[in-house]
């Protein structure tokens, strides 16, 4: 995959994506909405399974984490706490002859990069979109669509300490949607105006901020090795002082090798006490946390895990994109983790007689109770397992007439194509062990 031209990958990623049904330009027959996708059949289970993959991880088998839905509106005041309202901007400088708008971050030069024209002077652009609550469109009555699912942890971290009984050190994570007025939106879904992250806020006692740090930033590299991406393609950048945001004391990125570069995946950040005291101080509320231990009374430090469902849907097909030449065919597979893969597995009688048919279905139908199976009976056998490699289905089950005598099947597996006989009593099983 790497001696292609990155164009060439992501125009061959896009193309299958649309072909498959993983992803979709959104209102695509009115000719499109720029930088807003539609997940389609298999994109849908994809995105499910790495958002259950997180959840997993992050909740499921921790104690000391506990999952939180807040609303995208919330009280206007707090992305005036948060800095949103008066310093979430970028630069951004306009073309005099063309219109055109750059983030002026991305260009180091004068000239307009599609027409040449002469470029303003840079001006910050707020990336927040506003809308109205209730009936009167007026200053009272805005609000806006939240740039971060972080905010709704923050103003509900003593609900959430009062309900759950947790005690510091502990987390509270949140996936959901998120919304930025990009400039320039690009690459696909890496960067869109309307898109999900997945966060993670540990809160901490004072001074033990910095080891929670380094934990984290070790635990989360490690999920995207869980996930299946390669680790050549996986590297940690530290954010230099000019680059550090307004909250956080420290931050490093975790990058991905896309095929347009190394880009930022996740953000990993010590928010120190900004937030919470910022909230203090607007809602009036008392933020403190108590130790009943020690008696003492602190407002917490927070590190915060910040990952981007999309872009890791996105590095999960990229990475496993490949073509591999077959005796002079070409064979496009995805090597997806079968841990979420959309499809796990896949059913096909060999011929549509002799009770084939009856016997997948009703193997399909068993496997269904699991997990996602599908059955296809249409085509020669051998553009079935394409069709399925494309899909980055892990395993292809075949009914044949051996089937019928001793109840046993093939199973082929995606990666090493290879296969093996297997009763169909030990299917589930057998696909489970693989899966796990
Ligand atoms: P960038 O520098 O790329 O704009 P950021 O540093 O502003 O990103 P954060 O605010 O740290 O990003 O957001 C955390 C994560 O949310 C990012 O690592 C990314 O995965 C995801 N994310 C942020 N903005 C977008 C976007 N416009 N489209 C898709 N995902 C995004």
């Amino acid at each position: 995959m790497s001696k292609q031209p990155s164009d060439n990958i992501m125009s061959k990623l896009v193309a299958l994506c649309k072909r498959r049904g993983f992803i979709f330009q959104s209102s695509e027959i009115y000719g499109g909405l720029d930088s807003c996708y539609d997940y389609g059949p298999l994109g849908t289970e994809l995105k499910a399974n790495i958002k259950q993959f997180w959840l997993k991880s992050m909740v499921q088998m921790r104690d000391d984490i506990v999952g939180l839905d807040s609303s995208i509106l919330m009280h206007p005041t707090i992305w005036q706490a948060s800095g949103h309202v008066a310093g979430f901007s970028d630069p951004m400088v306009d073309c005099k002859n063309c219109k055109r708008r750059f983030r002026a971050d991305d260009i180091n030069i004068e000239k307009c990069l599609v027409c040449g024209g002469e470029l303003t002077q840079a001006r910050q652009f707020n990336l927040m979109f506003k809308t109205h609550m209730g009936p009167v469109e007026d200053e009272a009555s805005i609000v806006y669509l939240r740039p971060e699912t972080a905010q709704g942890i923050y103003v509900n971290y003593q609900n959430v300490l009062q309900s759950s009984r947790q005690k510091i050190p502990f987390g509270i994570a949140q996936i959901g949607k998120a919304f930025r007025n990009e400039i320039t939106p690009r690459n696909f879904i890496f960067r869109t105006r309307e898109f999900e992250q997945m966060e993670m806020q540990f809160f901490v006692k004072p001074g033990k901020d910095e080891e929670w740090f380094e934990y984290w930033k070790e635990k989360r590299i490690q999920w995207y090795d869980e996930l299946g991406i390669k680790k050549e393609n996986l590297q940690f950048h530290q954010h230099g002082p000019d680059e550090l945001a307004h909250y956080a004391s420290a931050a490093f990125d975790i990058e991905y090798q896309f095929p347009f570069g190394w880009k930022e995946l996740e953000g990993i950040h010590n928010r120190t006490d900004f937030d919470l005291k910022q909230h203090q101080a607007y809602s009036g509320k008392d933020m403190q946390y108590f130790d009943d231990a020690t008696r003492e009374r602190f407002i917490p430090y927070i590190i915060e895990t910040s990952a981007g469902c999309d872009r890791t849907l996105l590095t999960c097909l990229a990475d496993a994109y490949e073509e591999e030449d077959l005796n002079g065919d070409t064979r496009v597979v995805l090597h997806l983790s079968p841990k979420i893969a959309p499809i796990k597995a896949g059913i096909f009688p060999l011929v549509k007689r002799d009770g084939m048919p009856e016997y997948g279905h009703k193997i399909t139908d068993n496997l269904k109770k699991h997990f996602m199976a599908f059955y296809d009976e249409g085509g020669a056998i051998g553009r079935r397992y394409r069709r399925q490699d494309e899909a980055g289905t892990p395993f292809c089950i075949t009914v044949d007439s051996q089937t019928l005598e001793d109840n046993t099947v093939t199973v082929r597996e995606r990666d090493s194509m290879k296969q093996e006989r297997v009763p169909s009593d030990n299917l589930l099983q057998y696909i489970r062990d693989k899966i796990s």
